[in-house]
């Protein structure tokens, strides 16, 4: 295994696109990063140009101490998996998962092989060694009993898992996913992650993931990667992008469901107007509020902090969901809709009902500079 370092990389397509956008990023030894962002963001190319599937334009891609730019994909050792699997339907699992270090291996003369008894005793023994490795990967991911299946006999929970062995078996210096269970149900995907992550836990390998579904990045990532139009817009654990979002489009990227936005101006004694009425901000939680006086921000407020039947705000409730162990209840208030998640809400849909919006983890972003989130004073959780 090894470190993966991106120096500046870009990728501009023959059609003039230019998909990524000079990231730079290093991923440890042994991490689990996990780049993620909307469809069309470039996550895909950029994993693609780490495995050697897509020249890189300008920057530098180095794993370990080597520059890997112009190394084709075969020797660079990385094992992908894809989101389609990419099966042999002609070939059980066991030959499936074994293909590419065959393949590998058969680079050797034929009529050398037939000739030479050294070399067919090399060959016998390769196989074997290859057959324990098949073995030990299927053990890993629980899938002996599945290895003289064909494709088609397995579910696709069962035919990922072999994707993942056949990547398994071969001891990359990094593994790269992308977007490898998008085509699981919710439920199996969920357990997928799980296994994913227990995996890393024991292999303790490079790997990189790519994922366009956030909750999947959080629940993965050491730590994540947000993209947007080509450019990382944030990279930090799952702790620090949820609770110190760089942007408002991180803020509203990350968390389900999603960050309310409140427009409105800063007054003095930080005093922020919107068109529901004022609120006190906690002063001290921004460097050098006061300053602001008179320019329009956004306040973002996670549901979490959004709390029904108490306060003075006043709304009308436009909908209930109800969780079972939990409610978000949607409030219109101000012309704008927020939405509330709490344990339990005992209203009624259509309803008026008071709100409080709690400010102590709140943010506040500048529009006038792409949304950057004003920086806070108060301490957050870093972890
Ligand atoms: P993501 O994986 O985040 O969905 P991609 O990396 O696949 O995004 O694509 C990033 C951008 O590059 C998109 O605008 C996409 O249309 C464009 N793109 C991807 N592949 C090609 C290609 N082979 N030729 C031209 N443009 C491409």
């Amino acid at each position: 295994m090894a470190p993966v370092i991106l120096q500046g990389v870009s990728k501009v397509y023959a059609n003039g696109v230019k998909a990524v956008d000079c990231v730079s990023l290093s991923i440890a030894d042994g991490e689990f990063v996990v780049l993620v962002g909307p469809s069309g963001c470039g996550k895909s190319t950029t994993l693609r140009m780490i495995a050697g599937l897509e020249e890189i334009s300008s920057g530098s891609l180095i794993v370990g101490e080597t520059r890997m730019n112009d190394v084709p994909a075969r020797r660079r050792n990385m094992a992908m998996v894809f989101q389609n699997y990419a099966l042999y339907p002609h070939l059980d699992v066991r030959r499936n998962m074994a293909f590419g270090l065959e393949r590998r291996r058969s680079h050797g003369s034929l009529l050398k092989a037939l000739l030479n008894s050294t070399y067919r005793d090399k060959r016998t023994a390769e196989r074997k060694a290859i057959d324990a490795r098949v073995s030990a990967a299927a053990a890993t991911l629980g899938i002996e009993s599945l290895l003289h299946r064909k494709p088609r006999e397995l579910s696709g929970g069962q035919r990922q898992r072999v994707a993942v062995g056949r990547a398994l078996v071969r001891d990359p210096v990094a593994f790269l996913f992308d977007e490898p269970l998008s085509n699981l149900d919710a439920k199996l995907r969920g357990e997928m992650r799980t296994e994913l992550r227990l995996l890393h836990q024991r292999l303790r390998a490079t790997m990189v993931y790519v994922t366009h579904d956030q909750e999947e990045a959080m629940s993965l990532a050491d730590r994540l990667v947000v993209m947007k139009d080509g450019v990382v817009q944030q990279v930090g654990t799952p702790t620090q992008v949820y609770g110190r979002p760089a942007n408002r489009f991180v803020a509203g990227f990350v968390g389900t469901p999603t960050m309310n936005f409140i427009n409105g101006t800063i007054e003095a004694g930080g005093v922020f107007r919107w068109s529901a009425g004022t609120l006190q901000l906690p002063q001290a939680r921004w460097v050098g509020l006061s300053g602001w006086q008179g320019k329009p921000l956004e306040l973002g407020v996670r549901p979490d902090q959004i709390r029904v039947g108490t306060g003075s705000s006043r709304g009308r409730v436009i909908a209930v969901e109800n969780y079972g162990d939990r409610m978000d209840v949607v409030i219109e208030s101000g012309g704008l809709r927020l939405t509330s998640r709490s344990p339990t809400a005992p209203l009624r849909e259509g309803t008026e009902s008071s709100f409080e919006l709690l400010l102590e983890s709140a943010h506040l972003f500048d529009p006038a500079a792409a949304g950057n989130s004003l920086p806070h004073l108060s301490p957050t959780s870093t972890a």
